[in-house]
């Protein structure tokens, strides 16, 4: 088990009783997923996401802090916005331009595989249900709401992921309002 473990998600330290993830959980995790960026970022985006549940569930104040102790120390372990790494470059498909660009919408159907998000090894089919633009997330990232689905397009989950949308493949769009002039 990780050391300095979270009392409850979004609480405080269970060792050291300061605010989660505190100073040395942050450094145990940056050896813990060396040269594993993106998996670091799911993990504490996951974090993060269950930490606003649970304060919200045991009707505790938002903790403006919380975004900044899970995910704003993450620009370290991240290659830069655009740069792509060495030996990643079976993850990134050739890209097209895709209506109303590369953001979901409800009703997409999407697939998602690791170019997505590290976790995802195991590739899954997504319907969108909502994107979360009211959780404030690491830059790049988004939360989705929606369905798990077989590959028949038959809902086997509701779940919500996190993900890249740069690494989003769509296999069908939701009819989209017109895009509107350019400025
Ligand atoms: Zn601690």
């Amino acid at each position: 088990m990780a050391p300095h473990p979270p009392r409850y998600a979004g609480g405080p330290c269970f060792a050291c009783g300061e605010p989660w993830p505190c100073f040395e959980r942050q450094l145990s995790t940056l050896v813990e997923f060396a040269g594993r960026g993106e998996l670091l970022v799911a993990y504490m985006g996951d974090w993060y996401r269950l930490g606003v549940e649970e304060r919200r569930r045991r009707g505790l104040p938002p903790d403006p802090d919380l975004e900044l102790r899970h995910l704003g120390w993450l620009d370290m372990v991240l290659p830069a916005q655009g740069e792509q790494r060495s030996g990643d470059a079976e993850a990134a498909p050739p890209r097209r331009p895709m209506p109303g660009g590369l953001r979901p919408m409800p009703g997409d159907l999407l697939h998602v595989t690791r170019a997505a998000s590290v976790q995802f090894v195991r590739p899954i089919f997504f319907r969108v249900i909502r994107v979360h633009d009211d959780w404030h997330t690491y830059h790049g990232w988004l939360w989705l709401d929606g369905y798990q689905t077989d590959s028949k397009g038959n809902a086997v989950d509701r779940r919500s992921i996190y993900v890249r949308p740069a690494g989003l493949r769509w296999l069908n769009h939701a009819a989209r309002p017109p895009a509107p002039p350019c400025r």
